[in-house]
């Protein structure tokens, strides 16, 4: 059984401890791929001190986060096309539109966001989304770049069934991840209306712990957590979840 946790930063510092412990614990529960979303240039060394530790498992992603665009964001976006220059990475992320903390550069974010859809289609790799309390900004960028090669996740989608749907059409699947087993999360509500060749599994580690760690340090061997609500919900083996969700993960990410 192959788990595949398609978002998450196991490069935080909140692994400084136990990392490569933390690692082999999810290796060992059947979780053998990540992939690493980026945030801002200040991580960048650190994702490929964390590729080296286990290249094999490892994936890298590469953009500006949008809680990271600044009055600096065009030196970030340059630098982040720099790294494109010299190597490959399996999609763009995490990228998106977030205005739960602050929106004082909503039209920034969304700039940042369109051109680095621009820089996926260029590179022919898939996106990897980060929308909170912003579908409408999110999905007005997505609407003008709707195109065949549009492809790519919607992490830790937590909108409803609607937006789910509409997300879909765009080439999009959904990432989910610990809000499916929260009790008032919502998600698991519709899911089981949406096929599962639109979702995958992915932990958002350190955030996001799905229960019964909530409110925990999340760790990517969570992802097992995931997958059996998941297998609850669909009243499935985890063991299709596995190979569905995976495959899903492979048609994304090409690898
Ligand atoms: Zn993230």
């Amino acid at each position: 059984m192959i788990f595949t946790d398609t978002h998450t930063h196991l490069y935080s510092s909140q692994f400084q401890d136990d990392r490569t412990e933390m690692i082999q614990r999810a290796i060992d529960a059947g979780v053998s791929r990540f992939f690493i979303p980026a945030i801002d240039s200040t991580y960048t060394q650190k994702m490929y001190d964390l590729e080296a530790l286990f290249p094999d498992n490892i994936f890298l992603m590469m953009g500006l986060h949008p809680c990271y665009v600044k009055e600096n964001y065009l030196e970030e976006l340059a630098k982040v096309e720099a790294e494109f220059a010299v190597r490959t990475f399996y999609a763009v992320g995490e990228i998106g539109v977030d205005l739960f903390w602050d929106k004082t550069f909503l039209k920034q974010q969304q700039h940042a966001f369109q051109h680095q859809i621009q820089l996926a289609k260029k590179n022919k790799i898939g996106i990897n989304i980060h929308c909170r309390d912003a579908f409408e900004e999110t999905f007005e960028v997505l609407e003008s770049e709707k195109a065949s090669d549009l492809f790519g996740i919607f992490h830790c989608f937590t909108g409803d069934f609607v937006q789910a749907e509409k997300a879909i059409s765009l080439g999009l699947k959904l990432g989910i991840g610990g809000v499916s087993t929260f009790k008032n999360g919502k998600i698991d509500q519709f899911l089981d209306k949406i096929d599962l060749k639109h979702i995958v599994l992915e932990t958002d580690a350190p955030y996001l712990a799905p229960n019964p760690y909530r409110g925990k340090r999340n760790e990517s061997s969570y992802t097992v957590l995931v997958a059996q609500k998941l297998a609850d919900i669909y009243k499935l083996p985890i063991e299709e979840i596995a190979r569905i969700t995976t495959q899903n993960s492979k048609d994304i990410f090409g690898i």
